[in-house]
Formats: C-alpha cells, sequence, structure tokens
C-alpha cells in the first residue's frame, strides 16, 4: 500500500502498480544509462577532436620543413627513444606502420639529412637511426606542440598529472587489447633500478644516465606485471 500510494497508483489494480514500477525502474535506468552514455560519447569526441586538431599543427611543422607527417613523427619517436629502442621494427612498432612504410620513411630522412645509421657495435646485423642535429632542431621546432604548452603554462602541476595519469591508463589499456608493445618511460619500469652508482637497467644491466632515464623503451615492463 504505501508503495503504490508513493507512486499514486490505484490499490485496486495489481497489474497497473507492476507495470508503473517497472516503467520507473526503466525510466532510471535509462537516465542512468545515458548518463553514461553520454560522458562516454563526450570523452570519444574530445579524444578525436583532439586528435584532429594536434595532428593538424604537427601536419603544419613537417610542411614548414618540407616533410610528410609520418617523417616528423618518426623524428620525434627517435628524439624521445632510448638506445634499445631505434632499430627500423622498433620504430614500426612504436608508429603502427609497416616494416617496409617504415623502411621507406627512415630512408627519406637519412637522405635529407635528418637520421644517420649506426651499426649495432655487438651485432653488424643491427642497424639503429639516430637524430643528427638537423633532426633535433626540426624536433624542437614542432614539439611540443604550442597547445600542449599553453596547456601546461595555465594549468597546476598536479592537475598535469592527474591527466597524464588518466592518459597513461587509457593508452596501456589499448596497448593490452590491441596487443601491441608497451613502450614506457624508462623509470616507471619494472626493471628500473637505483644502486649507489647511479640508476641500471635490470634486463641489461647496463648503466642508465639521468636522459636514458627519462626515455621510451621498447623492452619496458609496468611493474604491476612483475
Ligand atoms: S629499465 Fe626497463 S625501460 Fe629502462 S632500459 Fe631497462 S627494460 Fe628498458
Amino acid at each position: 500500500m504505501a508503495i503504490a500510494a508513493l507512486l499514486h497508483i490505484g490499490f485496486d489494480s495489481k497489474l497497473d502498480s507492476k507495470e508503473a514500477l517497472v516503467k520507473i525502474v526503466l525510466n532510471r535506468y535509462y537516465i542512468f544509462v545515458s548518463e553514461e552514455e553520454s560522458k562516454l560519447e563526450q570523452t570519444t569526441w574530445l579524444l578525436e577532436r583532439l586528435g584532429h586538431l594536434l595532428r593538424a599543427e604537427m601536419r603544419q611543422g613537417a610542411q614548414r620543413h618540407e616533410l610528410k607527417l609520418v617523417q616528423l613523427e618518426a623524428l620525434y619517436y627517435l628524439s624521445r627513444a632510448n638506445r634499445y629502442s631505434l632499430t627500423t621494427l622498433t620504430v614500426a612498432d612504436a608508429l603502427a606502420l609497416t616494416k617496409g612504410t617504415t623502411s621507406q620513411t627512415l630512408k627519406a630522412l637519412v637522405e635529407k639529412g635528418f637520421v644517420e645509421r649506426r651499426s649495432d657495435k655487438d651485432d653488424g646485423r643491427v642497424v639503429h637511426h639516430d637524430l643528427t642535429p638537423a633532426g633535433q632542431r626540426v624536433v624542437a621546432e614542432c614539439y611540443p606542440v604550442s597547445a600542449l604548452e599553453n596547456l601546461c603554462q595555465n594549468h597546476r602541476g598536479e592537475d598535469m598529472n592527474h591527466l597524464n595519469k588518466i592518459l597513461t591508463e587509457l593508452l596501456r589499456s589499448l596497448q593490452v587489447e590491441q596487443g601491441r608493445v608497451a613502450f614506457g618511460v624508462c623509470n616507471g619500469c619494472k626493471y628500473f633500478g637505483e644502486t649507489a652508482g647511479g640508476a641500471v637497467c635490470g634486463v641489461t644491466k647496463e648503466p642508465l644516465s639521468k636522459s636514458d632515464s627519462l626515455k621510451i623503451c621498447r623492452e619496458f615492463a609496468l611493474p604491476t606485471e612483475a
């Protein structure tokens, strides 16, 4: 009776009261679902628009240096990658390109004088790609894109940390879902070790400089995966 009164339903109709109750529950469920969906749609829309606009700015940067966007992206990747992550295959993995496209992209960058090839000191069959000073200048002129610089200047450090944390989680889940190599910043890796003599990689046992510890590595593994 109390429920019926609350729902303004007549006591004489059990069927009507049940239908009304179902209707109310469905309405509330619908509101809940649509709020969640609308948040998801908003996030999808924001990420999609941001991607387009950031790429538009990067495309302009590439044009200033007579480069294709993919060539500029390869330069940026090489500027951020550590010494274990500079091979053609690694660049292909990082940029989600085929090996053929990556080879062509790197070849063009070598011909333009922005990248130089270097054989591995232990295995001559392995070739690394380093930025030349000219390549470094291109990256310094095009990155970070100005919109992100403004964002960083206008928000507190803790807001930026929060944003980076959420974006990192999103990136990780996409990498796992798509079966891609993790590529993470070295000092967040489970193999990153700190000794009295400085930082060391737990995989290669080689020392890591401060600059190495801030670079991206293809062998990166999350500490929670241990
Ligand atoms: S500690 Fe991890 S991320 Fe850093 S170089 Fe070693 S494997 Fe790569």
